[in-house]
């Protein structure tokens, strides 16, 4: 058996168009056009990349975008008078902070300085308290996207046995959230396993739905998996490829090669979740822009 490969690429490209339909739509009734403000510091290559397929994103959706960069030696100061200016710019309704910000910062407090509202990326802890007891509020992109590849591929979530692997706000935590609320997409049973799990196979061989947010290679083979179940595969890691341009190449979490002679289904890496967190992202700041109008949910 050889599992059916869910496509990110394609799942993403079909809301992205949805999304610029949308957009044109609010500016025709309202004059409203959706600004995202970003604040990028330091020079992490992954924020980097982030940032520019950000860019590109929001033009091809009719967004604004107004990019702001700081060196690594910024001070706390400097960060957060941007963001308060970019908290009180009516053309912005969205504003990201790619982390991890450089050490001397204190992501918390620079999280925490952005206007709730504005909280596209869902970090905020206010947004994250909302979200936790069912209020309207931004779901984080990445966990969101994972909902939306399942949903999308025909995957139903109710009543079946979900294991996701990783504990992190941005991502363990509220896929784990997403996964058992009421909702749709939701209403799993879920098990979480992360650095202190006993056994890890004993609980990824039960997994009907398997979210893997490691952040290390091979953490999945195939051997852990359950024939038939779903994988989601979170995990972006560099390895390095001496037969590549970059002298590297992007992996997942899961052994993909072993991995899909069990799963049913199995998204790529790149491909799957990847282009899934910019999509939700776009999502986020339409809606920020629909409720600033007037005109939201
Ligand atoms: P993190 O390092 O903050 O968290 C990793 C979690 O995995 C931890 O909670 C840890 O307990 C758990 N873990 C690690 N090794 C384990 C093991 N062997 N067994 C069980 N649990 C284990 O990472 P993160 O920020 O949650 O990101 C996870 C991965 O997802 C990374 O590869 C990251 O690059 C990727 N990511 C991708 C996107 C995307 O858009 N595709 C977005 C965010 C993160």
């Amino acid at each position: 058996m050889s599992a059916r490969i869910i496509d990110g690429k394609a799942v993403a490209a079909e809301l992205r168009a949805e999304i610029a339909r949308q957009v044109a739509e609010l500016k025709a009734k309202t004059g409203v056009v959706p600004g995202l403000g970003v604040v990028l510091v330091g020079d992490d290559p992954a924020s980097r990349s982030y940032v520019s397929a950000k860019e590109k994103a929001l033009a091809e959706a009719g967004m604004l975008s107004d990019d702001n960069r700081l060196p690594a030696t910024a001070t706390q100061a400097n960060l957060l008078v941007l963001v308060d200016r970019l908290n009180r710019d009516p053309r912005i309704h969205g504003i990201l902070v790619p982390l991890p910000l450089p050490k001397h910062l204190d992501e918390h407090a620079v999280i925490a300085a952005i206007a709730p509202e504005k909280d596209v990326d869902g970090f905020t802890p206010a947004n994250v308290g909302r979200m936790l007891i069912d209020l309207p509020c931004y779901l984080p992109c990445t966990p969101h996207g994972v909902i939306q590849l399942l949903l999308r591929s025909g995957v139903e979530t109710s009543g079946r046995h979900a294991v996701v692997i990783g504990r992190s706000n941005i991502v363990g935590k509220p896929v784990v959230h997403l996964l058992m609320r009421k909702a749709k997409g939701g209403n799993a049973t879920v098990t979480v396993c992360h650095t202190g799990t006993k056994d890890l196979a004993a609980h990824t061989r039960q997994a009907d739905i398997l979210v893997v947010a490691a952040g290390r290679p091979n953490t999945i083979t195939g051997d852990m998996i359950k024939p038939g179940a779903t994988v989601i595969d979170v995990g972006v890691n560099r390895v390095a490829d001496p037969k590549t341009k970059t002298g590297y190449r992007l992996v997942g979490d899961v052994e993909f090669d072993s991995a899909r002679k069990v799963a049913g289904l199995i998204t790529p890496v790149p491909g799957g979740v990847g282009p899934m967190t910019i999509t939700m992202l776009l999502h986020n700041t339409l809606l920020a822009a629909q409720r600033a109008a007037g005109a939201g949910r």
